[in-house]
């Protein structure tokens, strides 16, 4: 612990310090830019041991971090941000989807409007799965199980879904 030397007034001893930790943390920024990979590395063992997401998890139970989260969740900067993430995040899962699976229907061929193609799965169980996985969770696992998965434009889809079922409009 540093002390602050006579005749120091406590603000001077005060600078000091910070102008000493400020040069501490420069030379740990440099060390890290120069040792990138090795960082990396070791970031993605320590995030293996689940610790981090443990630490997170459990400073977001405790007091400090529900009201840190309280006071900042209704702010209508965060709440705008969020939005933003939220929506970059379902563009960019949508974009490598159909990017994946072409951007077309697997039946008719059909590639007009991208709003208009649906991802489906194969072996007909979209309906438990839609009622029990957000709809940006079934994106993902199709990324993963992409064999599991085909584009239909929203007509296919329709009509594989009601199958022999016949619907007069
Ligand atoms: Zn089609």
């Amino acid at each position: 612990m540093p002390t602050p030397s006579e005749g120091e007034t406590e603000k001077d001893f005060v600078s000091r310090c910070m102008a000493k930790r400020k040069q501490a943390n420069g030379r740990l920024r440099k060390w890290r830019a120069e040792h990138k990979e090795h960082c990396s590395e070791w970031w993605r063992k320590y995030r293996e041991t689940g610790k981090p997401r443990e630490a997170m998890r459990k400073y977001q139970a405790s007091e400090k971090g529900k009201a840190v989260r309280a006071k900042y969740r209704f702010t209508p900067k965060y709440r705008e941000t969020a939005r933003k993430n939220w929506r970059d995040r379902e563009r960019k899962l949508r974009q490598e989807v159909l990017e994946r699976f072409g951007a077309k229907c697997a039946i008719c061929g059909y590639d007009g409007d991208i709003r208009a193609l649906e991802i489906d799965h194969i072996n007909n169980n979209g309906n438990i799965e839609r009622k029990k996985m957000r709809h940006s969770e079934i994106l993902k696992r199709a990324l993963e199980h992409s064999e599991e998965y085909q584009l239909l434009c929203a007509n296919c889809n329709r009509i594989k879904e009601y199958g022999e079922l016949i619907v007069y409009a």
